[in-house]
């Protein structure tokens, strides 16, 4: 059995070819379908300036909450990349389950439980350092049976997915020697459908979703969907104000599965605020945001997959594990999923803030109504505590949105463009 799934040189070589052809793929593709430039070039530029719209009250006190959350931020990301190198390119994962007896797929999903868990563990107490803060701030609800909840919740969601994933790349690793091609095609497949059942499978085990209610809001809302020609059937409210204080609001699922979602939070802001939120929401339907970034995503998996079949054998030796199909190798894969998940995050977040400005761009045009854009952004920060200037590290790593201060910025330089009076 194992002879028969090492990888000759050329089956790697066919894989490693697979890899940088998908690699390529992606890298086009998300150049040609990222919104570079989401309003017209001839738009007169206006340089963001946090002063202007925000007081130094605000400011500082989007400054204190960076420093009291930074820490264990970074904490609990160091501690991650460390424990995925550690499992990558040391025999620590393989020692760990060298112990777990039983048969082949039963080690593999130990294996995912046991690892999960221990990395969790060590990341419980930073969580908790960081909830503590989000109190401190007003920004959190919950209490600690609550917050416990929901985190040993999303642990379990990882924990299912992750288990699937390694069990079935073990399962086409015992069986064929070319894996990686099954692998590809199963780890795009498992992305889609991930993506299209996650709002009726996953989301309602952290909230209650409700239609909102009949009224002025919900009638205008439907009302502007229609005119944007986005059909949309009900606009959904999460009860997010059990967990936070903040606002949000966001589109999820493609197809059968599309929804909007608004927290219950957001229905306290003036009604004109919720309709640029929603239009925002809108930009994402109209333009299948979830969809695209869905096959973008299903082609970096398939992409990961061939290059796990291209590297491993240099990773086997200093894990030592023989090959990917037996149990002790599942801290490898999983150390190395994990790395790639952080590594891609930067470019995901370049995508996703092109996206969203894109989207805030369609929420200008449906409205036409820049100062209540301006107002919104204003709401949405000074609520939300939002990093009104983060440095570049913060901005690389996390922000998957512009910043206020940027959106506001658009907004006038919106404004500019249309002649429409300046915010
Ligand atoms: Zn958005």
């Amino acid at each position: 059995m194992t002879e028969h799934t090492l990888a000759p040189a050329g089956l790697r070589r066919q894989a490693g070819i697979a890899a940088a052809v998908l690699g390529a793929a992606f890298v086009v593709i998300a150049a040609l379908t990222t919104p570079w430039q989401p309003l017209p070039a001839r738009a007169p530029q206006v340089t963001p300036d946090p002063a202007r719209d925000f007081t130094a009250e605000q400011l500082a006190r989007s400054q204190a909450f960076d420093a009291a959350t930074s820490v264990p931020s970074y904490l609990s990301f160091g501690l991650t990349i460390l424990f995925a190198g550690l499992l990558a390119a040391t025999p620590m994962g393989a020692k760990l389950l060298g112990r777990l007896r039983g048969p082949w797929w039963v080690r593999v999903i130990l294996g995912v439980v046991v690892l999960t868990a221990l990395v969790e563990l060590l990341r419980w107490p930073l969580g908790m350092w960081f909830e503590v803060r989000l109190r401190d701030f007003g920004l959190s609800t919950q209490d600690w049976a609550g917050w416990s909840g929901d985190r040993l919740k999303s642990i379990g969601v990882r924990i299912v997915l992750l288990a699937i994933m390694v069990v079935a790349l073990a399962g086409l690793a015992r069986r064929f020697r070319r894996w990686w091609i099954p692998a590809a095609g199963g780890a795009a497949v498992l992305t889609i459908v991930a993506s299209f059942v996650y709002p009726v499978v996953f989301e309602p085990l952290f909230n209650d979703f409700r239609p909102m209610a009949a009224g002025q809001l919900r009638t205008d809302l439907l009302a502007m969907a229609e005119r944007d020609g986005v059909p949309v059937e009900d606009v959904l409210v999460a009860d997010a104000s059990r967990r936070t204080t903040a606002l949000n609001a966001y589109v999820s699922g493609f197809g059968a599965t599309r929804r909007i979602v608004v927290y219950d939070t957001l229905l306290k802001a003036p009604a004109p605020e919720v309709e640029l939120v929603v239009a925002h929401e809108l930009g994402h339907a109209k333009n299948g945001d979830v969809l695209n970034g869905t096959l973008l995503g299903a082609l970096g998996a398939a992409f990961g997959a061939a290059a796990l079949f291209a590297i491993f054998p240099w990773v086997r030796r200093r894990v030592r594990v023989g090959t990917i199909a037996e149990p002790v190798a599942v801290g490898a894969v999983m150390g190395l999923m994990s790395l790639a998940t952080v590594l891609s995050g930067p470019a995901q977040n370049v995508i996703s803030r092109h996206v969203e400005a894109r989207a805030d761009a369609h929420s200008l045009d449906l409205t036409r109504d820049p100062a209540t854009f301006v107002a919104m952004q204003k709401r949405l920060a000074s609520t939300n505590i939002s990093d009104l200037s983060p440095d570049l590290a913060e901005y690389i790593l996390y922000a998957s949105h512009p910043t206020a201060p940027q959106r506001i910025a658009m907004a006038r330089s919106w404004a500019l463009l249309n002649g429409v009076p300046e915010p």
